[in-house]
């Protein structure tokens, strides 16, 4: 059977997830339902920042101009290389971070005053998952339950992204670990701002490189300019059904749980991304 019939999801007792019988019924009535969190960021899916390089500094900066959210799922790309490339005083900081253990990079995270996310987190939120996973899911920043908890996707998107998980048949304790762009908590959950996803990207880089997944998702607009995929305004209805790479490493991009909370027509399109990928992985590993 077509593992994207809906008679196999219900089937696979996945009603709640993609709450097909109230989608049938009434997809309306279906939103209202599905509970949506109240402190996901909005902007998940939104405009990011507009960016504009500065050329007379010589350090090249990064302006960030309007901070408007819309939820219409464009995905800006992104100048996070330009930062990270352009400051040399975090050269020995990122050579350090390069060369960390999983251990040394914990305790290292614990500690990090880079970005101004470090004044009000209650912990930082490494990652989980086995350091034998082969896939990798990236998500944007811990929320109020992650920061308190000091663990990724613990609170109601995280239930959903568990949920995505069974369904997809990955165990969340031993096929996937999960990260996110930055590793302390914005103040009030808003989306990270371009130069903190810089400052904490060594860090993912790192990570990544210790992993060595055979394959990445990206969840949301956040994860994807963080890891360059696309072209600068690139829909996410571009961005997903393709195979992107980051550092040599299969990516696909799909909506964060979060914003499919919020947009429950959505979650059918996360499914088909999810099936996407296992096939591309299933092409990675033959
Ligand atoms: N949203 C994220 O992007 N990450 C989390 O860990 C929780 C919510
Ligand atoms: Fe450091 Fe990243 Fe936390 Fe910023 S978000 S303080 S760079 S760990």
């Amino acid at each position: 059977m077509n593992r994207l019939d809906k008679n196999y999801l219900i089937e696979l007792e996945l009603a709640s997830l993609f709450e097909l019988r109230a989608l049938k019924a009434s997809p309306k009535e279906a939103v209202a339902q599905s509970s949506p969190n109240k402190n996901a960021s909005p902007s998940l899916e939104g405009e990011a920042p507009k960016l504009s390089l500065n050329p007379n500094t010589s350090a090249t900066r990064l302006s960030v101009a309007g901070k408007h959210r819309t939820i219409d799922a464009r995905v800006v790309i992104d100048a996070a290389p330009a930062l990270r490339d352009a400051d040399a005083s975090s050269n020995a900081r990122n050579v350090k971070i390069a060369n960390l253990s999983w251990d040394e990079l914990a305790k290292d995270v614990a500690t990090c005053k880079a970005c101004g996310l470090c004044s009000e987190r209650r912990q930082v939120v490494v990652g989980e998952g086995a350091k034998t996973a082969t896939w990798l899911f990236i998500g944007e920043a811990p929320a109020t339950e992650e920061d308190a908890v000091g663990l990724p996707f613990v609170g109601q998107a995280g239930k959903l992204l568990d949920e995505m998980l069974i369904a997809s048949e990955l165990a969340r304790d031993k096929d996937v670990y999960l990260v996110n762009a930055v590793k302390c908590r914005p103040p009030g959950n808003r989306t990270p701002t371009v130069e903190e996803v810089a400052e904490c990207a060594p860090y993912l880089d790192r990570q990544i490189s210790l992993l060595a997944p055979k394959i990445i998702v990206a969840l949301g607009k956040t994860a994807i300019s963080r890891l360059h995929l696309g072209n600068t305004g690139e829909t996410m209805a571009n961005l997903r059904g393709k195979r992107h790479h980051y550092r040599e490493i299969p990516v696909v991009a799909t909506y964060h749980p979060a914003y499919l909370l919020l947009k429950l027509p959505e979650k059918l399109k996360a499914w088909e991304d999810l099936m996407f990928a296992k096939d591309e992985y299933g092409k990675t590993i033959a």
